[in-house]
């Protein structure tokens, strides 16, 4: 039986932080939340090697996407699901979930740039030390698979 593979959009698949400094600079600080505005989650672009990475991996893990809503902006549930078809295709829309609380979906790994002590696998922290960017994620994963 293949593992089972859980990987984050915010700050793993989707470069959400780039954006949200980028549209807090041009209001002039009277925009805290960028997220909430409507078109926020569908304008993000891709980390560097992530789609190429999402490619990899469904190869050998059964893998899905989990990532969390944001309750200021009710139409991310839609944006979600569109950028995973404009920048995955639209089978992988058939691997998206969406869902507050991680730690309530059984699997073997977690990608995430958060931490979800709840969750019971292993996860792999992308953006911290071991694991700086997809590189090493993909060193680590491939060797176990
Ligand atoms: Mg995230």
């Amino acid at each position: 039986m293949k593992k089972r593979v859980y990987i984050d959009m915010d700050n793993t698949l989707c470069d959400f932080t780039s954006k949200s400094e980028e549209m807090k600079a041009l209001s002039k600080g009277t925009l805290r939340y960028p997220q909430s505005k409507y078109g926020f989650f569908t304008s993000l672009e891709p980390l560097p090697g992530a789609i190429d990475a999402y490619r990899k991996l469904e190869e050998i893990f059964e893998v899905y996407i989990l990532t969390a809503p944001s309750y200021l902006n009710p139409l991310c549930y839609t944006e979600k699901r569109v950028w995973v078809e404009n920048h995955l295709g639209l089978e992988t829309t058939k691997h998206l979930i969406i869902c507050k609380r991680k730690g309530l979906l059984k699997g073997d790994y977690l990608i995430d740039d958060h931490l979800y002590p709840e969750f019971e696998g292993e996860q792999i922290q992308i953006g911290k030390a071991p694991f700086e960017t997809w590189k090493e994620v993909l060193d680590y994963l491939l060797v176990l698979a």
